[in-house]
């Protein structure tokens, strides 16, 4: 290295499982000096043998570095493995997967003692870190100043995302973003099932299925507009009253098939009561109102 090569920031990382050590070895090669601590030693000794050094413990870990990444199972083991470490002047940037009124709580405990905070989504999964091509990002919310200051550190693992200032704006993203997929989740089960005792080869039925689901995705910049304008029939090309006659042929199919409506009856009862409302002249966006009653 020559005396003008730019310095890699160094860095602590507490929590060396599938994540953390996935996370070490990306800043690790990416020539970034990282101290790193883990509850259970021996887990984070093959990173001592990839330049790492291992601290004995989290509180020697965290006196090493201003920027200190957490990624621990849950927020109670966040609590824990700080409660002797001095924060104060640290950064601290949590990538532990949590509630936003836990991210919230935890901003608090790391402002009263002394510590900008990040918290972190991760979205992705441990082999998608340190590969650029990947598509693996992380929502970060919290200390615009700290994001700024360690962006490009943050960057080597993955693509980074500033969700706002509100700590708990990255959870939210990260939960909201999970939901949809898990109700993406259900509704190829379902499709599956439909077909599960027929002569129909499923690998022959999976890309029918994903190329339906990509076609329909777009769907949410129409949810999106209307929520943004108040104004739930704009463009709507599919109302809801054609939608809920439609469903009954749903129904009725599972039904053929033998096959139990318990992941589609709850959208479709939501779609139900909308239209017993008035709103057969709109499309689903007027579910959400249903739902978020707060
Ligand atoms: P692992 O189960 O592999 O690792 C959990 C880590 O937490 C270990 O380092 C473990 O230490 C530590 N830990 C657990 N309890 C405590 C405690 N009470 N005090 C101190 N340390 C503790 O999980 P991952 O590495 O996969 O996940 C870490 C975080 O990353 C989680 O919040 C997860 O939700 C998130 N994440 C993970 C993804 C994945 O695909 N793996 C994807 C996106 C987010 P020890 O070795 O001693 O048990």
């Amino acid at each position: 290295m020559t005396d003008n090569a730019p310095v890699s920031a160094p860095l602590t990382l507490l929590g060396t499982g599938a994540m953390g050590t996935a996370l070490a070895r990306a800043w690790l090669a990416a020539g970034h000096p990282v101290t790193v601590w883990n509850r259970t030693p021996a887990r984070a000794e093959a990173l001592a043998a990839e330049g790492a050094t291992v601290a004995r413990t989290a509180a020697e870990a965290v006196a090493a570095n201003r920027l200190v990444v957490a990624c621990l199972l849950d927020d109670a083991s966040v609590g824990e493995a700080l409660e002797e470490a001095v924060l104060s002047g640290r950064d601290l940037v949590n990538l532990t997967t949590g509630t936003p009124a836990q991210a919230r709580a935890r901003a608090a405990w790391a402002g009263a003692r002394g510590a900008r905070y990040l918290d972190g989504g991760i979205m992705a999964v441990p082999p998608m870190i340190g590969d650029p091509d990947s598509g693996g990002y992380v929502f970060y919310s919290g200390s615009a100043q700290a994001f700024e200051e360690h962006r490009d550190t943050l960057a080597v693992p993955a693509g980074t995302r500033y969700a706002g200032k509100d700590p708990g704006f990255a959870a939210l993203h990260d939960v909201a973003l999970l939901s949809a997929m898990y109700g993406m989740f259900a509704g190829i089960t379902h499709a599956f099932a439909l077909i599960r005792r027929e002569d129909i080869a499923p690998e022959e039925f999976a890309p029918l299925l994903t190329d339906w689901l990509t076609a329909m995705a777009p769907a949410a910049h129409q949810t999106a507009a209307h929520l943004a304008s108040g104004d739930y029939t704009q463009g709507v090309v599919s109302t809801l009253a054609m939608q809920v006659a439609g469903t009954a042929t749903l129904l009725r199919t599972a039904e053929e098939q033998g096959v139990s409506p318990q992941l589609l009856t709850p959208f479709l009862e939501l779609m139900r009561r909308r239209l017993a409302a008035g709103h057969g002249d709109e499309d689903t966006t007027g579910v959400v109102d249903l739902l978020a009653t707060r």
